[in-house]
């Protein structure tokens, strides 16, 4: 796609946003929202200047700015209820919709969050890789900085002290289902016993690589003792959903800026709510029905 074709398709998103905002659907989905007690989950990945990383620029998608990252903490804390995913359940009738914050890999930068994720009162779960800590990540640039490594283990465990939960990523960010059963038992379980040893705790959230998962993986994933496990597919969390299935928003720079480049609420509420919203019944309709799915929900 040119520049110019991708300005235009930003236009009329931002141009559609604008009109369901004026004609009240943003605001209707959010009373949905509220009113079935949903957590909405959202996938960061980097929170970086482009100063500091302009090579990892090429992978634009995972990334969001500073400036934009405080501007959703600040939008989020006074428009919304911040809670903990590992922690989170949805249901009752909260007042406000609950959004979870979730940084996937681990990126070094996620250590200068620490600050103000604290002085918005937002809890945060990092989802980190242990056999990649303090490494520069594979799939970061081609000509890597300094920008590009995972959190070292010390980052991590000042990280914990300041309140940031982490969570398994597997060992090595494998695509799961690539793997033999016990190579994939290996990465989900060993990530959990890996960062259990080092943070002196129990680990009991994970997310798939990739968002790829699949019924095997899953049941793995819940039989290495982990609570609950996210995917990447777009949707709302509710008292419905699969425990071990669990959507999120991935979010990057675009999801709230508007043309100007400055974030903007009609952006947030469009991108977060309302595509949400959307996928998440486009998912519900086209998933195929698992017959262990029920049984393992109601174990948790
Ligand atoms: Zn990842």
């Amino acid at each position: 796609m040119t520049d110019g074709a991708r300005w235009l398709r930003r236009l009329a998103q931002r141009v559609w946003a604008e009109c369901l905002a004026r004609s009240g659907a943003l605001w209707w989905v959010q009373r949905r929202l509220r009113s079935q007690g949903a957590v909405v989950v959202l996938a960061f990945h980097r929170v970086l200047n482009e100063q500091d990383g302009r090579p990892s620029f090429r992978l634009p998608g995972m990334i969001v700015r500073p400036e934009t990252f405080a501007a959703v903490l600040k939008h989020m804390a006074r428009h919304h209820l911040p809670v903990d995913a590992a922690e989170a359940e949805p249901g009752g009738k909260p007042g406000r919709i609950r959004i979870a914050l979730t940084f996937d890999d681990g990126w070094a930068d996620n250590a200068g969050l620490v600050t103000l994720l604290s002085e918005c009162r937002c809890p945060a779960v990092v989802f980190v890789c242990p056999s990649l800590c303090g490494q520069i990540l594979p799939f970061a640039a081609e000509t890597p900085t300094a920008a590009d490594r995972a959190l070292s283990w010390e980052e991590i465990r000042r990280m914990r002290r300041a309140g940031i939960r982490f969570g398994a990523h597997t060992r090595t960010h494998a695509a799961l289902p690539e793997l033999r059963a016990e190579e994939a038992r290996a990465e989900i379980a060993g990530s959990k016993a890996d960062l259990e040893r080092a943070l002196g705790e129990p680990c009991t959230v994970f997310a798939f690589p990739y968002g790829r998962t699949s019924p095997a993986l899953r049941r793995q994933v819940r039989e290495a003792g982990f609570a609950r496990a996210f995917a990447l597919w777009r949707g709302v969390w509710t008292e419905e959903s699969d425990p071990w299935d669990l959507p999120r928003v991935c979010v990057w720079e675009r999801s709230f800026t508007g043309l100007t480049g400055r974030f903007s609420p009609v952006m947030f509420d469009y991108c977060v709510f309302w595509r949400a919203w959307r996928a998440n019944a486009r998912h519900l309709a086209a998933r195929e029905p698992e017959p262990s799915r029920v049984s393992a929900g109601k174990a948790a």
